[in-house]
């Protein structure tokens, strides 16, 4: 196999990074960079005396996410950073999942989940888990009312009318229970009329 063809050329994907010129001294601290750093970047409140070093693009990049990764540790920083860069190659795919598990507990702000690879996934399970729970809200508010999920607006609104006047803790000897009985049915009911059931 010729791999010097242009084909292999036209398909590699080359880093931007790759075709800058090369600088002496100190490099840029961000992963696959290596640019002259000319700017410097504090580690941390917990590390006050260290700095990174950054060309002046990644010092820029680094800024603007520091906030976002207070918190989060130094390394696990430098990790994401390092992931974004190697983030569009296909091979990374493979060995992101477990990396992905160790990031969840110092991902505060949904970052990674916002923006990294598996975005679109997560973005897609949140959307699901979103509409169950109304979903099964709805349900639990007609069985709480005795009824089934296709009542009509005026079932509704009779069936709440019984149900108050029933479960009335005056209609009860002032029983407790009737009285968290009543709660739930008036929740019920406020939960279908919010939800524009009735
Ligand atoms: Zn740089």
């Amino acid at each position: 196999m010729k791999l010097d063809s242009p084909i292999f050329d036209s398909i590699r994907v080359k880093p931007e990074e790759e075709r800058r010129p090369r600088a002496a001294g100190p490099a840029c601290d961000h992963p696959g960079c290596g640019l002259m750093a000319t700017h410097r970047a504090p580690k941390g409140r917990a590390r006050e005396s260290e700095y990174w070093r950054f060309c002046l693009e990644h010092v820029r990049a680094y800024n603007q996410s520091y906030n976002y990764f207070a918190g989060m540790s130094q390394d696990a920083v430098m990790q994401y950073q390092k992931d974004a860069v190697v983030g569009h190659r296909p091979t990374w795919k493979m060995g992101f999942n477990g990396d992905a598990e160790r990031f969840d507990a110092a991902d505060p702000l949904d970052l990674i989940r916002e923006f990294g690879p598996t975005a679109t996934r997560a973005r897609h399970e949140r959307a699901t888990a979103e509409r169950r729970p109304v979903h099964n809200a709805e349900r639990k508010a007609f069985d709480t009312l005795g009824l089934d999920i296709d009542a009509a607006s005026a079932d509704i609104k009779a069936r709440f009318k019984e149900l108050v006047k029933r479960h009335h803790p005056d209609a009860n000897g002032g029983d407790r229970s009737s009285e968290d009985r009543l709660v739930e049915v008036i929740q019920a009911y406020n939960y279908l009329k919010s939800a524009k059931f009735c």
